[in-house]
């Protein structure tokens, strides 16, 4: 074998030890991130867990900065498989909806404009201003509520 593929093969090698373990790293995290979400529902007494449905991530995705963006799918996937099994185990319900506007819209007046969210902070001229992800939060529940109601 030449010098120059032993070393192709070494890098190659390297690279998958790096992937494994920044696999069992993101696993590892998903496990501490879903066991602090339903621990928390848990002591809350929350009775169903509400996520967006990831086949409609795109409207997600695009208001997520580039960081968040190159997270892999799979990533949040997996966490919330994680979430429902230990939702699961302890009694709440999982439910999901569709997350079209979720980042978009006001979560007091319904108002949809895009430029309302600038990176974490939602302000809306009826003078709803919150952090971003706790306006996606609120839509989320009203999303189902109405699903719920309708
Ligand atoms: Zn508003």
């Amino acid at each position: 074998m030449l010098r120059r593929e032993l070393g192709q093969l070494k890098k190659d090698k390297a690279i998958k030890i790096i992937d494994d373990k920044e696999q069992r790293w993101i696993i590892d995290l998903n496990h501490k991130i879903s066991r602090q979400i339903v621990n928390l529902a848990v002591q809350e007494e929350v009775g169903t867990i509400i996520m967006e449905d990831l086949e409609n991530i795109r409207d997600t995705a695009e208001s997520l900065n580039r960081a968040d963006r190159n997270l892999d799918s799979c990533f949040f996937y997996q966490l919330q498989q994680f979430i429902e099994d230990k939702a699961e185990l302890a009694g709440i319900k999982v439910e999901y909806i569709n997350p079209q506007y979720t980042s978009k819209s006001c979560s007091r007046c319904a108002r949809v404009k895009k430029s309302n969210r600038k990176a974490n902070l939602y302000s809306c001229e009826c003078c709803n201003h919150i952090h971003a992800d706790l306006n996606v939060s609120r839509n989320i529940a009203n999303k189902y509520l109405e699903q719920q109601f309708a």
